[in-house]
């Protein structure tokens, strides 16, 4: 069975409606697939309709942005209801912190004689009530500030760079014991992508992660080097994590793989996709 457990859309940073997403993912034969979109949960119905004309099992789920160690962490969760109030409230409470985080942006940007990019990254904002970088950086590059679509990150955007902005999204244990409360699985995403300063940071993550209920952690991420994938792999083994993956795709442009041509999970760790095909197929 071909997965992806991991992908965006318009409803977040993804250029690709619900909709479209879903018919690439077909063109991709996908056989099982999540909409993760950053902190909201807005494309799940319009994906959700579509993939279940296409036959496609259909996740729905969502990547919450929190805060450990001193750095931006995603936890993806799986199989989460939509309508769970306690997780609405909490995610609304995410989107309106993006907001207020993008007038902070904005300014960082006026200060360096750059202006209008909150207008400008708002216009590009499909769903407005998640502002992302990547609309920021869109904006950069339509607008001829950066050559490169990359460089505005580079240069301005990624952390540590004058106009990131860096916000106290929540504690990893309370994303946790939200996607729990709303019927999910919990999910380091892309563990090798984060930005620590130590190498042993990752591993004190892997045990905090652990002992606040975390289900499971990619070991097959298509924004991850190989070599990363390889180490969650035996991190999964040697801790009892289950095993998740995914694109992490956002656009056919971008460097991630299309959907489902991150490399398969491995046939020897118990995964999620079990439980998800029992609850879901
Ligand atoms: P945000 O959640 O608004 O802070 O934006 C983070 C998003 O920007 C990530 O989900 C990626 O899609 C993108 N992103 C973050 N860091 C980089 C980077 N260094 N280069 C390119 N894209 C990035
Ligand atoms: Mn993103
Ligand atoms: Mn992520
Ligand atoms: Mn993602």
């Amino acid at each position: 069975m071909r997965i992806d457990l991991h992908m965006h859309s318009t409803a977040s940073d993804g250029s690709l409606s619900p909709t479209e997403l879903v018919a690439l993912v077909r063109r991709q034969a996908v056989d099982m697939m999540a909409l993760t979109d950053h902190d909201t949960m807005a494309g799940v119905a319009e994906a959700r309709l579509e993939a279940e004309a296409a036959g496609i099992v259909f996740v729905p789920g969502a990547e919450i942005s929190t805060r450990w160690g001193g750095v931006v962490i995603h936890i993806v969760g799986l199989g989460l209801d939509e309508h769970h109030e306690g997780l609405k409230t909490f995610l609304a409470d995410i989107c309106r912190q993006r907001e207020s985080r993008g007038h902070l942006i904005a300014e960082r940007f006026d200060a360096i004689g750059i202006h209008g990019s909150f207008e400008g990254a708002m216009s590009l904002a499909q769903n407005q009530s998640t502002l992302s970088r990547t609309h920021f950086a869109r904006w950069l590059h339509n607008t001829g500030h950066v050559r490169q679509y990359q460089e505005a990150f580079d240069k301005y955007l990624k952390d540590g760079r004058p106009c990131c902005v860096t916000m106290e999204w929540p504690r990893i244990e309370k994303a946790v014991q939200l996607i729990h409360e709303a019927g999910g699985i919990a999910v380091l995403a892309h563990p090798g992508r984060y930005p620590f300063r130590n190498d042993w940071m990752l591993d004190h993550l892997f045990v905090d992660f652990k002992a606040c209920g975390g289900d499971a952690i990619e070991v097959s991420s298509g924004s991850q080097s190989e070599e990363h994938n390889r180490y969650c792999e035996a991190t999964a083994r040697r801790m009892g994590f289950l095993a998740s993956g995914g694109s992490d795709f956002h656009s056919e442009t971008g460097v991630r793989p299309l959907p489902g041509d991150q490399a398969a999970l491995p046939a020897d760790i118990p995964n999620v996709v079990e439980a998800l095909h029992r609850r879901y197929a």
